[in-house]
């Protein structure tokens, strides 16, 4: 199926997880734009990362995760209000709300998250230091079986939310479709390849073709490989670490997060109620490279091949990330923990760090959950890169979304509705009424 050529979409969004669909919601809402196109490969929406078995389900504010700067999750807090927002109005049943905390155990975490807590209060005014005592009333399952001797320190924030990205996706959808515009949404509809068509674009997909003014990629890590098609972000890689779960019977009632190891760009393992069945308890992500961009979806490993890393210059990064003797052993233990019988029993220590009297029986390997996070690397610089990249070509804009990219991806599509006025004549974006309809005070 072809659009007309003579009238081709305003944009085009390739991938349909909560980047895409909040970018199709914004544009259909906020702008003057008439047609509107997106298209996913899968034949529902959300299939991949956004899909509520893959993430840690964590609308992340940056309060708790001690692997953000001051200045990232100042940045975080403002991006994932406008989410709150959203969340709060149009899609209630996709959240569930519960305090939250991060747990510092031992001398050495302690000051460290005391020192944090100095500098982090005065953009997270509502965190508030907790003690044993406390930590107790709120999770006894972290305090029970602890020893006494052990110090422990948590900030407590009273408003966590966990979060299913793909509910949230499916409204953005939903809340787009109802705009009276020209909106089309092709499911089970892959983009093959784009190309430059006059003034326009051409997406190629096994039903045909699409034609575009502007088209923005948010198809994950596989925007990459859109994106070196037409000879950009050529310096960039990409890693892919996948992260597993373990399931366990109801042990919190919140989430709680434990310290960051330093030099790593995720989240440490944490422990927090699923969102779809708070009587659950997941411990999770693990942290495992694999040669994937999707993860169970071996068709996707020469997509991987495609991604770089497998140059001079990308093995040579590669080997210089791993060389550092903390991302090595990092790297070596999460390989492990997927290890039938001795994994569990290696994972069973992470996870008493959160609840000392968890025991072996009660962890479940969660099978067929955890996404791939795609952790960027320049390999140029031959370094990580921490966070989302964003590609912006002539006309096309390519966005790469690890964690926290669900969190944000309303202020992310607020970001793209911005660049596209600089691609398209007589645009208009209302910023001010986007801002007003999703403020939320955190
Ligand atoms: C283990 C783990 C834990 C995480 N935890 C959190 C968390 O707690 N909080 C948080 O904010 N973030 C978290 N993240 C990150 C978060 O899941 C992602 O940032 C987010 O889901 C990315 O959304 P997306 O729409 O960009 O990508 P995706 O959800 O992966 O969607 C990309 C879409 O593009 C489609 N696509 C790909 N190629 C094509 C093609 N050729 N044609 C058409 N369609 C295509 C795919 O089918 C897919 O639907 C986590 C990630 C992982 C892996």
């Amino acid at each position: 199926m072809s659009n007309d050529i003579q009238k081709p979409y305003d944009v085009a969004i390739i991938g349909g997880g909560v980047t895409g669909t909040a970018l199709l919601y914004v544009l259909s809402r906020y702008t003057n734009l008439q047609k509107l196109v997106l298209l996913d490969k899968y034949k529902e929406l959300a299939q991949v990362n956004s899909h509520f078995n893959n993430n840690s389900q964590t609308l992340h504010f940056g309060d708790i995760e001690t692997n953000y700067s001051l200045a990232k999750a100042r940045e975080v807090k403002k991006a994932a209000s406008f989410l709150a927002g959203y969340a709060e109005k149009y899609a209630k049943d996709a959240i569930l709300l519960s305090h939250k905390m991060v747990l510092a155990v031992g001398d050495e975490e302690v000051s460290e998250l005391e020192r944090r807590y100095d500098e982090f209060r005065e953009v997270f005014p509502n965190l508030k230091k907790i003690y044993r005592d406390e930590i107790f009333s709120l999770e006894p399952n972290v305090i029970k079986g602890r020893d006494l001797k052990q110090k422990v320190l948590a900030l407590l924030s009273e408003k966590g939310y966990a979060i299913n990205y793909q509910k949230i996706a499916i409204s953005f959808a939903r809340e787009a479709l109802k705009q009276e515009k020209e909106i089309d949404i092709f499911l089970g509809r892959s983009a093959i390849s784009v190309l430059r068509w006059d003034d326009w674009w051409k997406i190629l997909t096994p039903d045909g073709e699409i034609f575009a003014k502007t088209i923005v990629v948010a198809a994950g890590p596989h925007s990459l490989i859109f994106a070196k098609s037409l000879g950009y972000g050529k310096e960039l890689g990409i890693l892919p670490v996948a992260g597993s779960f373990y399931k366990a019977s109801n042990f919190l009632r919140g989430k709680v997060y434990t310290m960051q190891i330093k030099k790593l760009p995720f989240a440490a393992i944490h422990g927090d109620p699923n969102v779809n069945d708070p009587t659950e308890t997941r411990f999770g992500p693990t942290a495992k490279v694999l040669p994937l961009l999707e993860r169970h979806n071996w068709h996707t490993l020469p997509d991987f091949l495609e991604t770089s890393v497998f140059t001079l210059c990308g093995v040579q990064s590669l080997f210089k990330i791993i060389i550092d003797k903390t991302i090595f052993w990092y790297v070596v233990k999460n390989l492990m923990f997927d290890v039938p019988w001795f994994g569990k029993r290696m994972f069973l220590k992470d996870a008493q760090k959160i609840v000392p009297a968890i025991k072996l029986t009660d962890l479940k390997y969660g099978i067929g959950l955890g996404g791939v996070r795609p952790q960027v690397v320049n390999t140029k610089q031959q370094k990580m890169e921490m966070g989302e990249a964003k590609i912006i070509g002539e006309g096309i804009i390519f966005d790469i979304t690890p964690s926290p990219g669900a969190s944000v991806c309303l202020d992310n599509a607020r970001k793209n509705a911005i660049e596209l006025g600089k691609f398209l004549k007589n645009y208009e974006f209302d910023e001010k009424k986007f801002l007003k309809d999703h403020k939320f005070e955190y």
